[in-house]
């Protein structure tokens, strides 16, 4: 048997790589997939422990460049509408969302979160009050749709706090989101 140099052989298995391309791509990416199920604990594990380690350097960073995340993340969710709203109902982002809401930094974060919104909107909260005070909602149906229970009461204008459309969850939700985009 003849003898393969070293040499030979790295420009045979170079020229099989270059033929084999696509091959070698999907068998790398189901590789990976498969690997990554298999450990995950581990990952998550070593990702957090990195994050820990150099959470004093991310600040940095990201106190030295906020306006450029701020605008790449802004165009990222302004190009990527479709796929956001996908991940956000997917299961384990929902799942990891309610980790985080029953942790004590989420409910932390709530009560802060809900404590300045009052500061801000406390008019909101007032007419809110009044509305659900005078207005009763017992089994009436919501003024959208005409087929959900009606559960919520939406201002248009909190400076007349009685005059309040009835809706559902799913209709109300909508109206603030599209508000919210526009
Ligand atoms: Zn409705
Ligand atoms: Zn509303």
């Amino acid at each position: 048997m003849k003898k393969i140099t070293k040499e030979q052989r790295n420009r045979y298995m170079k020229k099989w790589r270059m033929t084999h391309r696509d091959k070698l791509k999907d068998y790398m990416k189901r590789y990976n997939k498969e690997y990554n199920i298999k450990h995950k604990t581990a990952i998550a594990k070593q990702r957090a422990e990195y994050r820990l380690k150099n959470k004093n350097e991310r600040k940095a960073y990201y106190i030295k460049n906020r306006d450029k995340i701020n605008e790449h993340k802004r165009l990222y969710r302004l190009t990527h509408k479709e796929q956001i709203k996908l991940y956000n109902c997917s299961t384990s982002h929902l799942l990891s969302l309610k980790h985080y809401r029953n942790s004590e930094k989420g409910k932390k974060a709530a009560c802060k979160h809900r404590k300045k919104w009052i500061n801000l909107n406390g008019f909101k909260v007032i007419a809110q009050r009044k509305a659900k005070y005078h207005i009763k909602l017992d089994g009436k149906v919501c003024e959208l749709c005409k087929i959900n229970r009606a559960e919520h009461r939406h201002h248009e204008d909190y400076s007349k706090p009685l005059d309040v459309v009835l809706l559902c969850r799913t209709c109300h939700n909508k109206i603030h989101y599209e508000k919210s985009v526009e």
